[in-house]
């Protein structure tokens, strides 16, 4: 049995990897959700630096409301300085989003402004894309009559925005927002949730800028992984979402009507969504929500059955038979949906990530493989 949360020595210098000279500790903090202290550790690698680069990654699962998320963690201090400027170098390799990129943002907020104008009564107000980058998921709803207005703490994302693209976006994070209290009829959080240094304080501050029975759209990534454990489990991620543990969150800080979408609105199949109603109810206790064993469990087993992959497809590539059919013979044999199947570029990054998964479990003795 493969157990990913065991303990091990690697010497890995995560400041140095993401090019942070200043020194900063790290505390551990207690659950973001229910504020217990309890927690089991559910994995002790993952991605610590650009794709494929792994280390030591310490990611907990609270035992009373079985939140995953990632403890110990920095300072504030030390995300501010990593959002403003090296986070996108690090997690996409430029400081500027490309021009590829764009076009993909681009193509995205057409997607969602499609599907989600469809679900909501409003045909325009204002609205704030949290965490938007360079803005470019905002363009339809602008199109569309709606005020726009953004927030990122990433200077050169914003700046492109602004310039380029004549958006409002504003140099900020989640936790502090720039704008009086009631302004928005709806916020869209693509992913940005699962990027926040606190959890409390962007909660608070959404529900204090947006209206009541105002709309949190949000996008988060499925529990449901697709592919290597050590890529999902990733340190630009604090925390790891169930629906159970996001209607825990949203409930607590007085949202209702909380509506799962299960559509890969996007083309993505990692991808789920919610829509809430900001009802400005009274923030309520959380009850505990036991089912930490079996998220490990779920977990493990899914370990168990991608190590089974890594081996089927090691197989082909000692016997030389790695062709573009064979691979995506075997994605289709796995029933695995990667976004433009055809695409060299994400089937490939799959096959490394095999490789790369073999390879480092194999290194620090995850594995024993008596042949
Ligand atoms: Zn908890």
């Amino acid at each position: 049995m493969i157990n990913l949360a065991k303990d091990i020595n690697i010497k890995s210098d995560y400041l140095k990897i993401i090019k942070i000279e200043k020194k900063f500790s790290q505390n551990l903090k207690k659950c973001e959700i229910c504020g217990k202290k309890k927690f089991e550790k559910f994995q002790s690698i993952g991605r610590i630096g650009k794709p494929l680069e792994y280390g030591k990654l310490n990611i907990v699962i609270c035992k009373f409301c079985s939140h995953k998320f990632t403890n110990p963690r920095f300072q504030d201090s030390f995300y501010k300085k990593y959002y403003k400027k090296n986070y996108r170098k690090i997690a996409f390799g430029d400081l500027e989003p490309s021009k590829e990129y764009q076009k993909f943002q681009k193509l995205r907020g057409d997607l969602v402004f499609n599907f989600f104008k469809k679900k909501i009564n409003l045909e325009s107000g204002h609205m704030l894309d949290h965490g938007c980058a360079s803005g470019l998921t905002m363009l339809p709803w602008k199109r569309n009559n709606w005020k726009t207005y953004g927030i990122d703490p990433h200077e050169p994302s914003v700046e492109l925005g602004n310039k380029k693209f004549l958006l409002n976006i504003k140099k900020a994070f989640g936790e502090n927002l720039p704008f009086s209290k009631n302004k928005f009829d709806l916020i869209l959080s693509l992913g940005s949730l699962e990027h926040s240094y606190d959890l409390s304080k962007s909660l608070k501050e959404i529900t204090r800028t947006l209206k009541k029975d105002g709309l949190l759209i949000i996008r988060w990534r499925s529990s449901k992984l697709i592919g290597s454990p050590l890529e999902y489990y990733n340190h630009n991620h604090y925390r790891f979402f169930t629906k159970k543990t996001w209607n825990l969150l949203l409930k607590s800080y007085g949202f209702s009507s909380i509506k799962h979408i299960d559509k890969d609105v996007e083309g993505y199949k990692s991808y789920l969504y919610i829509i809430a109603k900001n009802a400005k109810k009274k923030i309520v206790k959380i009850k505990s929500n036991n089912h930490f064993n079996s998220e490990i469990k779920k977990s493990q087993s899914y370990v168990a059955s991608y190590y089974k992959k890594c081996i089927e497809f090691e197989k082909l590539y000692l016997k030389n038979k790695i062709s573009k059919k064979n691979k995506i013979k075997f994605l289709k044999k796995h029933k695995i949906n990667l976004l433009n199947i055809g695409k060299l570029k994400a089937m490939n990054r799959f096959f490394s990530e095999l490789i790369s998964f073999l390879k480092f479990l194999r290194k620090y003795e995850y594995i024993n493989e008596s042949r």
